[in-house]
């Protein structure tokens, strides 16, 4: 079974729904480099607080930031595979991965990618609500949840994420658009070069759960 996954794609395409939907169906512990700093910032530590701005502007953080934190995530959990949501994304981080497993003495299984139209992206972006506790995300469109916005796992508050606004989204965009696409290339080459042994979309991948 293929358990070191990366989950690629725009700001809204599904990532984390994804992510938790094959961490619950197949026991693959997950991470997202997003949701850990998105905590760290409300624990106030010194990385929250240095990077936190560069979220609410919507910029992507500096790649020795991040693979620094999935270096330490994977010695800590990866033994028994991955599920990454929303990393790598950019070439650096994408070649930092492979060699950081190479060292491991392992490799990717597949990269994933959710491709969704950007009308979509602006529509689910723009009606998102997520658990400030536990973040689990959900619409202000679910009926269930716009009278009451309470999380149904923890009771904590469902809430807008204050990156979620339209203009910080037009910036996600671009950073998705100039640094995460040219991923696209680089895992296709991995894959005829026989060091990656799929990469799909989910519109190609009949496992894949709906976005
Ligand atoms: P989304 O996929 O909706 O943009 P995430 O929670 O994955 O949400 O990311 C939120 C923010 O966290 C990004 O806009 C960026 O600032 C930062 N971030 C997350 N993952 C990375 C990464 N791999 N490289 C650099 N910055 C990242």
């Amino acid at each position: 079974m293929k358990r070191r996954l990366v989950l690629l794609g725009a700001p809204g395409s599904g990532k984390g729904t994804q992510a938790e939907l094959i961490t619950r169906q197949f026991g693959i512990p997950v991470t997202s480099p997003g949701a850990i700093l998105r905590r760290e910032k409300d624990l106030g530590t010194p990385l929250g607080l240095e990077t936190a701005e560069m979220l609410q502007r919507g910029d992507l953080v500096p790649d020795k930031i991040i693979v620094k934190l999935i270096e330490d995530w994977l010695r800590l959990h990866g033994g028994y595979g991955f599920v990454f949501d929303g990393f790598p994304r950019t070439l650096p981080q994408a070649e930092s991965l492979a060699s950081i497993l190479k060292s491991l003495h392992t490799s990717l299984d597949a990269a994933i990618w959710l491709e969704v139209s950007e009308e979509t992206i602006r529509a689910r972006i723009s009606g998102r609500l997520q658990c400030r506790t536990c973040g689990f995300t959900t619409s202000v469109h679910s009926a269930k949840f716009a009278d009451r916005p309470i999380c149904p796992y923890c009771e904590g508050r469902l809430e807008r994420r204050s990156d979620d606004d339209m203009s910080v989204l037009q910036t996600r965009l671009r950073e998705y658009n100039t640094k995460t696409q040219p991923l696209a290339d680089y895992y296709g080459r991995c894959r005829s070069c026989g060091e990656l042994t799929e990469t799909v979309t989910a519109t190609q991948c009949s496992r894949i759960f709906r976005v």
